[in-house]
């Protein structure tokens, strides 16, 4: 059992403190933000994620997990700091790391007895030496820490799963003894086997980064073989099946769609392409990732625009879902955003429901209307745009649809509504790379 301060408590954050506490450590997470922590200590979980507030709960009321806004306090009495601050995109692709810069300073000036130092934000290659050297300006004693780089690979909408049962963890350091300690963290995966990899904390960061990145050139890929797809007459879906059926290439992130988005992919690719800029290396396919990428959040708006003969104006279209995925209320970067501009400014009318993401989007678009269920929402519409692959989605009653809507106009950007049904009720329909009913 160890006890560990969490600077930061995001979506990152939270769930590590919430994991680490579940696994048996004593986690204090502590964030400059003190409503949230006011919220936290009074049991308001300031994220959707499932199954995450059971977890704080039971941990919370066992004493193992604390929130607090005394940063300071909390890492004087921490044996372990972790590091989960945000990384946003800065100049050229960048990674800003200001919020990380702070923390070090922070962490530096309290260092009052031996700790690791563990960064767990996504921070370009070569940071976690700048670290160190950073802290070791700042103090006398050079045995006060180690340093550990401990990627996160959780996933916004099953992050509780992933982190209480990962693929992999990965510990970054040059220390045995604090890879000892992260291994004790650790220790309910590392006794079901789960595995465990020791590296160099260079490595450690770039596994993280390549991992990102070839994710989501896999989910560019997929996309324009579907766009290839419409124009060739194929179906992207048996395409992707037949494709994910060879263990070489998984079924995974073969699903086509309006276009990545999230806190992560897009932001990460950038700061990985700049860090390759900045060594003389051009990385033309994660290049290649954020061009496509880019071109099929626009395409998207243009299949809009083609199933209104080139004019939205005055058009009411339901935009159903907002968030960036299914299960989660981030809206960062959410495809949804960019559709939803493009309909305002060709003049149209946005009716905007999420299940858990409107509140989000309302910080972004405040003169949109937005509506508490699906079939308020879409009354009156004249098409509809499906752009988060909620489940409630799947299952829509397209009788009370066609009652309800003005037109007869969807865009299915998630491929996940059911054609035969969309030709039966006299839908006029897109989706992205399946044959048409
Ligand atoms: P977030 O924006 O949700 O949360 C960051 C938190 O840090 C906020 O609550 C903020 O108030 C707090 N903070 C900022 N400066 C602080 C300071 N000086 N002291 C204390 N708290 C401070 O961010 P996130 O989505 O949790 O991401 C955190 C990191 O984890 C990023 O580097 C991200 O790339 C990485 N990551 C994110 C995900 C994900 O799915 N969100 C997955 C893996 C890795």
């Amino acid at each position: 059992m160890k006890n560990i301060t969490i600077i930061g408590t995001g979506y990152v954050g939270l769930v590590t403190g919430a994991g680490m506490s579940e696994f048996g450590n004593k986690v204090t997470c502590a964030d400059i933000d003190s409503k949230k922590i006011e919220g936290l200590n009074s049991g308001l979980i300031p994220i959707y994620e499932p199954g995450l507030e059971e977890v704080i709960k039971r941990n919370f009321e066992n004493n193992r997990l604390f929130f607090s806004s005394d940063i300071e306090a909390s890492i004087k009495k921490a044996e372990v700091v972790v590091i989960a601050v945000g990384t946003p995109q800065g100049e050229n692709g960048m990674a800003d790391l200001k919020f990380v810069d702070a923390v070090v300073d922070t962490i530096s000036r309290n260092l009052n007895n031996y700790k690791v130092v563990c960064t767990k934000s996504t921070v370009p290659i070569g940071t976690g030496k700048n670290i160190v050297k950073k802290i070791y300006n700042k103090i006398q004693d050079k045995e006060l820490f180690d340093y550990v780089s401990n990627p996160e690979f959780l996933r916004e909408g099953s992050a509780i799963k992933d982190f209480l049962w990962p693929d992999r963890v990965i510990i970054g350091t040059d220390s045995d003894k604090a890879y000892k300690v992260m291994c004790d963290i650790y220790r309910p995966l590392y006794i079901n086997k789960n595995p465990i990899a020791h590296t160099s904390v260079e490595t450690a960061e770039m596994i993280k980064y390549a991992s990102n990145s070839f994710l989501a050139l896999k989910i560019s890929y997929i996309n324009e073989i579907a766009n290839l797809c419409e124009l060739l007459g194929a179906d992207v879906h048996d395409v992707a099946n037949a494709m994910g059926q060879d263990g070489r290439i998984s079924d995974k992130f073969l699903h086509p769609g309006p276009g990545f988005g999230g806190s992560c992919f897009p932001k990460d690719l950038e700061a990985l392409l700049a860090v390759s800029k900045n060594n003389g290396l051009k990385m033309k396919t994660v290049k290649a990732a954020i061009i496509a990428n880019n071109n099929q959040k626009k395409r998207m708006t243009r299949k809009l625009l083609n199933l209104f003969d080139n004019d939205l104006n005055k058009r009411t279209i339901s935009v159903l879902g907002l968030a960036f995925k299914a299960n989660t209320d981030d809206i960062r970067e959410s495809a949804a955003i960019d559709m939803i501009k493009f309909i305002i400014d060709h003049g149209g009318v946005v009716n905007a429901y999420d299940p858990i993401a409107n509140n989000e989007m309302y910080k972004l678009f405040n003169d949109i209307h937005y509506y508490n269920n699906v079939y308020d929402s879409i009354k009156d519409a004249d098409g509809i745009v499906i752009m988060t692959e909620w489940n409630e989605f799947r299952s829509l009653d397209f009788k009370r649809i066609k009652k309800y809507m003005r037109g007869n106009i969807i865009l299915d950007t998630r491929n996940i509504l059911n054609m035969n049904q969309l030709s039966e009720f006299g839908f006029i329909y897109d989706n992205v790379g399946r044959i048409k009913k």
